[in-house]
């Protein structure tokens, strides 16, 4: 018997409920009033008391009205025909739904049921398996979905029956497993807690190799490692979106997770708009087919908007457990922390900085460690890479969910006001921003074996440069061009080739938007190769003349194919003028 309550108190969306048995933190129940059932969680527990935040707004709602315990935390429905979908955050189906706002009290079935699936055996009967075992595959928008042993399944199982080869539909029992004592059925789908992290893998090894994105700002200078975490904070308009799509499109991935936590409404908006009209370059299809976008406006209630990012996560989770490399984007956590502060309020519990929830930092640090590079139990590997934007007010950088942010995540893609207001696009500011994977031995070693010999040595040379630029151009400011010995002119030029050549990278051009690492290699090796030498100038305008032309052949080069006649062309152009002085 599942326990009960009454409401008897209500502020905003946070419920008060007399009840009569046992419940759990986090536990799920249904607020009813009259015909409409509420969802809701249970947040705080005192006593005979329970706290409830309802996932919709209780306008109407009264003492009195009844409320159900569900008997189970938050979960997730997983199994095949996840893919493509635009989700809320407790999983309604929106695309289903009249627009992106429900109905008060609409839930909707997250997987078609009746929609069949070819299965194939990859498990035999008499076969020990365990929770996550991969019993068979089906093949999900033409990737491999792996039905696997549920992960509620505690201990070992041997597979009685499993079904062949064919057709089935989610709820078709497709293997019996016996724990010796017991038969239990197994279909295609599994629920899973979604702030629960579920570990199902046998090790979980830090992050030694680079997720190869085609952006140099990212490859080149500040790499992402696969299972690795990352922040973007960026003021609007500094080319976040830009960004995240291009991410989104040429990153090492075979899943791509979108979760858009409480942005302005006209901006999820566009999400639904905008994503599934990107093309996928790796099929040439839409690249919505691998993409599973998760998402709450901000005028969805608080609740809804808290739970969206665990559910992605725990989308990306599954399918890592399925041996895929998923690439997991959260837009804004800044949202889904203001949505813990109004929670937290509401509770009156005792604030931390800003009215943050005292634990914000360790809430956030809980979340960013379930990304990660995993190890399964069959000995395949499966990957979570994380990368959350935060918005904080006013570009406050000093502000606690930036500054939490900031402890855990290791790589930090800084988006200038000032670089994006020039047009250098991505604006990732190369100074501020940081990867500290590049600190990392086996980092070092896959990049020495992988890209070239020396490779992080070279990566920390040009930064170098644009530092020492950097300096130079504060020096030329200040004193005047003619103020400044001409190797002052030189270094700053120098900075600008690296900026104009590497880090700066039109999304919209065919060729320019996505750089192989092959390529990186090469660019970088002919950057360095110029900013090596040391050639005479009369004066700072023959320097400035020198290092201008450089660069719009260098500029040129980014826009040709590859080692095509025309890249051939610019590469002479370049060694000519540099045989001129
Ligand atoms: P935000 O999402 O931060 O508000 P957007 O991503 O929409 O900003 O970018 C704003 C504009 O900046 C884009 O419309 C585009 O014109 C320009 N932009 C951003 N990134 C690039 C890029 N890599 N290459 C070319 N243009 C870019």
């Amino acid at each position: 018997m599942n326990t009960k309550g009454k409401v008897t108190g209500i502020i905003a969306n946070l419920v008060v409920a007399e009840v009569d048995g046992p419940v759990s933190q986090n536990e799920i129940c249904f607020v009813t009033q009259g015909e409409t059932r509420l969802m809701a969680e249970v947040i705080k527990i005192t006593g005979k008391r329970a706290f409830v935040q309802v996932f919709e707004s209780t306008r109407g709602l009264k003492t009195g009205d009844p409320v159900e315990f569900e008997g189970h935390l938050l979960e997730v429905t997983l199994g095949p025909g996840i893919l493509s979908s635009i989700y809320d955050g407790l999983q309604n189906n929106l695309k289903t739904m009249d627009g992106v706002f429900l109905k008060r009290g609409d839930y909707t079935a997250p997987l078609d049921e009746s929609k069949e699936w070819n299965f194939t055996p990859l498990a035999l009967v008499g076969d020990r398996v365990k929770a996550g075992s991969w019993l068979g595959e089906v093949v999900e928008n033409s990737l491999p979905h792996k039905i696997m042993v549920p992960f509620k399944f505690k201990g070992d199982f041997t597979i009685k029956s499993i079904v062949p080869a064919g057709a089935y539909t989610i709820n078709n029992v497709i293997a019996v497993v016996s724990d010796g004592n017991a038969d239990h059925e197994i279909t295609m789908v599994q629920k899973w807690p979604v702030k629960l992290p579920v570990t199902c893998y046998r090790n979980k090894p830090r992050p030694f190799r680079i997720m190869e994105t085609g952006v140099r700002i990212f490859d080149t200078f500040n790499p992402m490692a696969e299972g690795g975490t990352g922040f973007i904070p960026g003021p609007f308009g500094s080319g976040k979106t830009v960004l995240q799509h291009a991410l989104a499109k040429q990153a090492d991935a075979d899943i791509i997770i979108m979760a858009a936590c409480g942005e302005r409404a006209n901006e999820v908006v566009e999400i639904f708009v905008e994503f599934p009209e990107l093309n996928d370059p790796r099929t040439g299809r839409k690249l919505m087919e691998r993409t599973i976008i998760v998402c709450n406006t901000s005028n969805m209630p608080v609740a809804a908007r808290e739970a969206s990012v665990y559910t992605a996560m725990t989308l990306g989770e599954y399918y890592r457990a399925m041996g895929l490399k998923v690439l997991l984007l959260a837009d804004s956590t800044s949202r889904w922390a203001q949505a813990l502060r109004e929670m937290s309020n509401r509770l009156e519990e005792l604030p931390g900085a800003d009215a943050f929830p005292m634990d914000l930092s360790a809430i956030i640090s809980n979340f960013y460690s379930r990304a990660g590079y995993v190890e399964l139990d069959n000995g395949n590997s499966g990957s979570v890479t994380f990368i959350g934007t935060v918005s904080p007010a006013g570009g406050n950088l000093k502000e606690p969910v930036t500054e939490s942010t900031k402890k855990v995540a290791r790589c930090f893609y800084a988006l200038a006001q000032s670089r994006a207001d020039s047009k250098r696009y991505p604006a990732v500011d190369p100074v501020d921003s940081y990867s500290k994977y590049l600190e990392y031995p086996e980092i070092q070693d896959y990049l020495n074996q992988t890209v070239e010999e020396n490779w992080p040595l070279r990566v920390a040379e040009s930064k170098n440069i644009i530092l020492k630029g950097r300096e130079a151009a504060e020096q030329i400011n200040i004193l005047g061009d003619d103020g400044v010995p001409v190797e002052y002119h030189d270094r700053f030029w120098k900075s600008e080739l690296i900026d104009f050549a590497i880090l700066q990278q039109d999304a919209f051009d065919k060729i320019d938007a996505s750089t192989p690492i092959e390529r990186q290699k090469y660019m970088l090796g002919l950057a360095l190769d110029i900013c090596r030498r040391q050639p005479q100038f009369d004066n700072y305008e023959k320097c400035a003349a020198y290092y201008k032309n450089l660069i719009n052949v260098l500029k040129q080069l980014n826009y040709s194919e590859f080692r095509s006649e025309k890249f051939r062309e610019y590469e002479t152009v370049i060694a000519q003028q540099q045989a001129q002085n």
